[in-house]
């Protein structure tokens, strides 16, 4: 019996000095011999059989061998315990001389660069930037500027109707009168009211049924043609540059009397002709006009007493025009290969 113990003692420290790799061995060891079904457990378990003598003798051998072996599981246990620390601390240890992850950083689309670019040069001049919906009213969009529901050039713009009376606005102007009409009548007005706007059109090098507009309005008292001219060769000779012809020709809009047609001297080829301005050496860039005396009158404006202007322009085309871009629907492919170059 003694020597049965003792060579239990044996292998079982043998294993876990020599076999053990990691806790869940040094565990199934633990279990094997000090377990409830263990080996030494047993030999403590069939005590009953040995005679009154030998029992004292052979429980404290077996009590021993138990203390021991449990003194070297616990050993070997702390020793597990920080070998696996290490190894954890050594794979995840941070190399801090390694270089920062880079987060790419975009940039602006072009459009809204250059919508930027004409609203900073029309609040240097003190105008104000006014909002309105997209989704309009079929008054704002068409009949409070002189547009009534039978009218011939309602032709010129064809629209997207939702319901009889609601459009996606074709234009931003009836932002104008929305800000006449939030006004007391004949105070002074000097707003742009840049945004998207919708027509049904083609979708090709030069048209989108979807496109941004900024249209401006001056009222005040006294406000001449004078004034127009001045206003937006100064701010064209800003979004182009210092030397560029500005040319004013006759033309016809519903909500304007007078109305003109206002070009530029080709950007390209600086009046010489170029495919760009189709020999002519000019450019159209907006439209604009005095304001009608009924769009004054309808947003309760007197025109006996208050004149004003107004104009609008693409800023597609402007965009176009000075980053020398020859497809409009670019703008919109957001292919990152283009919109990187911006
Ligand atoms: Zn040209």
């Amino acid at each position: 019996m003694r020597e049965k113990i003792e060579k239990l003692k044996q292998d079982a420290a043998k294993a876990i000095r020599e076999k053990v790799a990691n806790l869940g061995e040094l565990n199934d060891i633990r279990v094997k011999y000090l377990g409830k079904k263990g080996e030494l457990t047993a030999i403590l378990r069939g005590m009953s059989q040995l005679s009154a003598e030998d029992r004292p003798k052979i429980g404290k051998i077996v009590n021993e061998a138990r203390a021991q072996l449990e003194a070297l599981i616990q050993e070997k246990n702390e020793q597990l315990k920080a070998r696996e620390l290490a190894d954890k601390l050594s794979s995840e240890r941070i190399d801090v001389t390694l270089p920062g992850r880079q987060r790419p950083l975009g940039h602006l689309h072009p459009l809204t660069l250059t919508l930027n670019r004409i609203k900073e040069i029309f609040l240097n001049m003190g105008f104000s930037v006014e909002e309105g919906p997209e989704i309009e009213k079929d008054y704002f969009n068409f009949e409070a500027l002189n547009l009534p529901k039978d009218h011939p050039a309602r032709d010129m713009q064809d629209s997207f109707y939702i319901t009889e009376d609601i459009l996606m606005r074709t234009q931003t102007s009836p932002v104008q009168a929305r800000t006449m009409q939030s006004h007391e009548p004949n105070s002074p007005i000097r707003m742009i009211a840049p945004g998207r706007v919708y027509r049904r059109d083609d979708y090709d090098a030069t048209h989108s049924p979807m496109f941004t507009q900024v249209e401006g309005l001056v009222i005040d008292k006294g406000i001449s043609f004078a004034d127009l001219k001045g206003t937006l060769e100064t701010a064209l000779r800003q979004i182009f540059n210092d030397k560029v012809g500005v040319r004013f020709r006759p033309s016809f809009f519903p909500f304007t009397e007078p109305s003109t047609e206002v070009d530029i001297s080709c950007v390209m080829c600086h009046g010489e002709g170029c495919r760009v301005c189709k020999g002519t050496g000019w450019l159209e860039i907006l439209g604009a006009g005095m304001v009608h005396p009924h769009v004054l009158e309808m947003s309760g404006y007197d025109p006996a007493k208050v004149s004003g202007f107004a104009f609008g322009l693409g800023v597609e085309r402007i965009a176009m025009l000075s980053y020398g871009v020859d497809d409009l629907r670019l703008f919109y492919d957001n292919d990152v290969r283009f919109l990187r170059q911006f």
